[in-house]
């Protein structure tokens, strides 16, 4: 793989009690960062692996029944954390960001997609359809706010799985291959199903030979994977399908275990974003 230059940043966070996203957990609040990836490719310019939270999640979830989910996750934004706002302070324009590749389609990940108008768009095309395909409040009940896609958003989406796959390093194992989404071998796209039907995570090296993996929702928290605590029956209510994020988390579980040169990164371990920094 083709090393790159790549920042993990946090866009807002949600509250969320433990008991419900792990079982045997606590009552109290977990925080749930949104993590967002930015890849900075020596060609192809910024790339962004999901948005975090942003204004825009508040617009979509002023009216009802939308407003449901602010009760259900009730999400933080402080001024100037939206991934637009820290992108600029870091020098980069949000008309530089060339690609946002979508893990899947829930509110707290594709928030920000609005604020970048020159970037093309990546999914997989089974979570597309399925947004497409719910009614409103089908897709409320699955964590889903079409009034967060811009409004050009079909002639800037190319799936995913149209992509050619390629072979993955051998530290990932056991997932062995991917989609080659930029053509040069430097990202690939990994299909993480269960949590949504096409949930795609990202698999890459970075410039100084760490390997990393963005794993989505696949699982919530390192600590989760590591003790084996899958979310709980009321949580897995929202998942495309339990079977497949079974097999995905057990997937996961085995590349934990075999290796310590991948950097797993969940999008919101709390843990995983303080050893980060
Ligand atoms: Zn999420």
């Amino acid at each position: 793989m083709k090393p790159i230059k790549f920042h993990l940043l946090k866009a807002g966070h949600c509250a969320h009690p433990e008991c419900v996203a792990m079982r045997g957990g606590r009552w109290a609040s977990l925080r749930f960062p949104a993590l967002c990836g930015v890849i900075e490719h020596p060609q192809r310019g910024v790339i962004l692996f999901d948005t975090g939270y942003s204004s825009h999640f508040f617009d979509a979830t002023q009216p009802f029944p939308e407003r449901a989910y602010r009760w259900v996750t009730p999400p933080t934004l402080a001024p100037g954390e939206s991934l637009v706002a820290q992108l600029a302070r870091r020098g980069i324009a949000a008309d530089a960001v060339r690609h946002v590749i979508i893990s899947h389609y829930h509110g707290d990940h594709v928030a920000g997609l609005k604020d970048f108008p020159a970037a093309r768009f990546w999914s997989t095309r089974a979570d597309f359809d399925a947004l497409r395909r719910r009614t409103r409040l089908g897709n409320l009940f699955h964590g889903c706010l079409p009034a967060l896609l811009p409004a050009d958003f079909m002639t800037r989406l190319d799936f995913a799985d149209q992509a050619k796959r390629m072979a993955l390093p051998r530290e990932f194992h056991p997932f062995d291959s991917g989609f080659d989404l930029l053509g040069d071998a430097s990202v690939a796209g990994v299909p993480l199903p269960g949590h949504s039907d096409g949930q795609m995570g990202l698999a890459f090296c970075r410039a100084d030979g760490r390997h990393v993996f963005l794993v989505a929702d696949a699982c919530w928290t390192r600590e989760a994977l590591d003790q084996h605590r899958l979310p709980t029956w009321i949580a897995s209510r929202l998942f495309d399908s339990q079977r497949d994020y079974a097999t995905t988390f057990s997937r996961l579980r085995q590349l934990a275990a075999g290796t310590t040169e991948v950097a797993i990164v969940p999008s919101h371990c709390e843990q995983t974003w303080e050893d980060w920094q």
